[in-house]
Formats: C-alpha cells, structure tokens, sequence
C-alpha cells in the first residue's frame, strides 16, 4: 500500500534548538476556552459533569466538576496582567454560548458586555483578542434539540455568531468560528466519552459533515457584511499524524489511513475541493458536495501536540488501539512528545494554502520536568516549517494557565501558570521560562 505520510525522526541530539527563526510581525500567545477557565457555566458539559456512567462510576476524572473552574470570569483583569508578564501579545478565548444566549432567541446584553469589557481591557495592555465562537459546549437547549446532529439546527449557531459579531468586532480582528470539529465529534459520537456520549460512527460523519457546514455558513454570515473583508474568520483543526505500531504489518498502516481519512484529511479536502467523505468499517460513507466549503477559510488554525501510534486489532468491534514504543518520552496526557508532530501537521495543512496559525500547541506536565524541551522543540519544528516555505502567522501555547481538562478534569497541568485551586494563586512555572525568552527574542 502507498505510504501517504511516513514518519519523520529527527536526532534531537544533533540539534542546534537555538537555530529558531521567526518573521517579523509574528504574533506570539497564548490560548483557554470559557468552560475551562471561567467557571459557572450551565451547559452540556456541566450536565455531563454531574451524570454518571453507566457502571455508576463519574465522567471525569476524579468526579471532577468545572465549578468554579479559574474563577476568569471575575478574575480576567489579573489574567491579563499575568498574559502581559510573559510578553506575549495575543489572547486566544472563546467566548461561552450558553451564557450569551441562555435561551433560545433570548440574549443576555450583560453577558454580550463582559466580553467586550475583556477585550478592551486587553486592548489597554496592548493584547490583540482572538476569539473563538465554539469552543466544545452548547446550551442545554441546543443540546437538547440535538445540536449539530440536524443540519436545520445550523442556523441558530449562525444567527449567535453573528450576534457576537456585531458586539465585539469593533475590538475583534481575527475570529475562529469551530474548535477542532473532529475531536468534538469523535469524543461526543464515536467514543462517546464526551457530551452527547453516543457511539455512532454513522452519526459521527453527519456531525462532522454539518461543523464543516456550520462553518462555512458563519464564514459567509460574517464576510458578506459591509466591512468583511477587515476581519478574518478561520476554523480550528486539530491533526494528528498516525503512525503504525508494526510498519512491517500492512494492517496498521491500513487503519492509520482509516483514521487519518476521518481525522485529518476529510477538513482538509472539504476545504480544497467542497467535497467530504467520511467512512469507518461497520458504516455507509457519508458522502457531501459543498462547493461554497471550497476557500471558506481567510486562515487555518493548527492545534496538533503529538501523534497516535496505531495497533490494528481483530476485533470488530474495536479494530485498533493506541500504544506506544517504551522508549517514547510520554507528556502526562496519553501520547508522547514528538515534536516532529507538528512539523508533519504544518505540511499537511499547508495544502489549504491559506495562512496558517498555531491556535494551540502545549504539554501537560505536572512534574514540570518536560516543558522546557517540549517548548523549544515544538518551536524548532514551527521553525523549520517556515524555513521551508509555510506560511505561519503565529503561536498560542496552550495553556495560560491550569484548567479544567475535560474528561480528564484537573488532573492535566498544561499551565504556563500553575493554578491551586483553593485559593486560586497563578504561579509562574520554571519551565515556562522558554517560551518567554523565545518570545523577548523574536519580538521587536
Ligand atoms: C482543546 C483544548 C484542550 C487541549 C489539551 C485541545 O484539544 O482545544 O480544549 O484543553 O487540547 O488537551
């Protein structure tokens, strides 16, 4: 079978990670999302929070809750003082449906002004908003009427992003309409461990097929207005390169190409050619002609932070499983640092031909003995993408600080600031020191 995307290996040993380069203009930053950071959210996920599985054990790991979560609702003001201290000037944040429309139709102008008072406090200190309009939770009423599983909810979606539009845009340039519609869609729909907790691989593709949609219909709510072309509306796409457990074995690099198909390369054709495909063993192909999905992008937003190691398996029910070489340096999440993952990401996307940004990139890594190297060599690999030719605008780590990591609840410290969260002290971690002095040195 043809190698599509083999895997790439650098000798870390022989490399020079101070050999960086980056453009001038580049925008460094860094990334949340509302549910994770703002706390008292009433939504799909704070339902999910206090359900339980089937056995009787909790969703999340520990029987976490959001609650609270970072307290940045109220707390913004300090987090922009801490956003400042690293030097960045960018902050990506997503702003949270169910507290800007509680009710279908209903708006809450109060919620609409803590979103606009957040971005001109980081216009005071000299940060440029980026916001993302879906960040993975919906209104329990959108939830309940099925969210994304009818393409006939789509307008509602549209008919919000471009309320939050018109309120935020004279301070907001750059807009991110979806957070990686694959991982919503393969978490909530086929492995069902995330809100709605379905396992339908048939309905998987229909939510798949109906983001990219959504997508493209905001993309055209928002540019067809008089000052459109001012802004730019891009998407965020999580890629994950697959690579097989046993490259002597021709069945695993079969369901690499199954997942990559589903994972990966499905957004990136829908952008190329308006068409999409969506097909897993044990299902009929979702098949979608949308010609207007050709281009509907002014950028791509990249979030890749490692790869997937692929062990076919003979069980129908369950054809594969992710396993890793022992050697593999593993992040607290469950996949290792391969810093070349992001390389390979680039290239990928890169095919779009749009300008691309790093909307996330990040370790958990409570111990905080890996973060300095993940940095400096993730941004080695960014750099040597540029190097050979991508068109890459910026960087957002992820994250400013400890956060609620969905399934995984506290437990994942992907913070620059580690955050106790009884007394919600921020504090600086050592590791994050790299991505400051990478900053100070290339940003004029
Ligand atoms: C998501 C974030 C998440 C991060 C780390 C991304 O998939 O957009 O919400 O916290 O990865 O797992």
């Amino acid at each position: 079978m043809q190698v599509r995307h083999p895997e790439t290996r650098w000798d870390w040993n022989k490399i020079e990670v101070d050999a960086i380069d980056f453009p001038s203009g580049f925008q460094w930053g860094v990334a949340t999302s509302s549910h994770q950071v703002e706390g008292n959210c009433n939504n799909n996920w704070s339902r999910w929070e206090a359900s339980l599985n089937e056995d009787g054990t909790p969703r999340i790991h520990n029987g976490d809750r959001s609650a609270i979560a970072c307290d940045h609702w109220n707390r913004y003001k300090e987090d922009i003082a801490l956003i400042k201290a690293l030097g960045v000037s960018v902050y990506r944040f997503s702003v949270e449906w169910s507290k800007i429309e509680p009710v279908a139709g209903n708006f809450d102008e109060s919620a609409i002004q803590h979103y606009r008072d957040l971005c001109l406090a980081l216009k005071d200190a000299g940060i440029t908003p980026v916001v993302t309009l879906h960040h993975f939770t919906n209104p329990l009423w959108f939830e309940d009427m099925g969210a994304f599983e009818n393409e006939a909810n789509i307008r509602y979606f549209v008919r919000f992003s471009q309320r939050v539009f018109n309120s935020l845009k004279d301070h907001v340039a750059i807009w991110c309409t979806i957070n990686e519609p694959t991982v919503y869609t393969s978490q909530g729909y086929f492995n069902g461990v995330w809100p709605p907790g379905k396992r339908d691989p048939q309905l998987a593709g229909e939510v798949m097929k109906n983001l990219l949609v959504a997508h493209t219909r905001v993309y055209e709510a928002l540019k067809n207005g008089v000052d459109g072309k001012n802004y730019q509306v891009g998407i965020v796409k999580n890629v994950f390169p697959f690579d097989p457990y046993n490259r002597w074995n021709p069945l695993d690099w079969f369901v690499c190409r199954i997942l990559d198909g589903v994972f990966n390369q499905g957004a990136i054709d829908y952008f190329q050619t308006g068409k999409f495909s969506f097909s897993m063993p044990g299902m009929d192909k979702v098949k979608y002609i949308n010609k207007s999905g050709i281009g509907s992008l002014d950028f791509i937003g990249l979030n890749n932070y490692s790869h997937q190691r692929v062990k076919s398996q003979l069980n129908p029910k369950e054809f594969f499983r992710f396993e890793f070489y022992p050697h593999e340096e593993m992040t607290d999440m469950f996949y290792p640092i391969y810093p070349e993952a992001i390389y390979r990401s680039i290239k990928r996307v890169k095919d779009i031909d749009v300008p691309i940004i790093i909307t996330e990139n990040g370790i958990a890594d409570k111990k905080d003995d890996r973060r300095n190297i993940y940095i400096e060599r993730y941004l080695y690999s960014v750099s040597e993408a540029i190097k050979e030719g991508a068109d890459i605008r910026g960087y957002y780590y992820w994250s400013l600080m400890d956060n609620f990591e969905w399934s995984e609840g506290y437990e994942m410290k992907f913070g620059l600031y580690e955050v106790d969260f009884t007394t919600q002290v921020r504090t600086l971690r050592e590791g994050s020191k790299r991505y400051m002095d990478i900053v100070a040195r290339f940003s004029q």
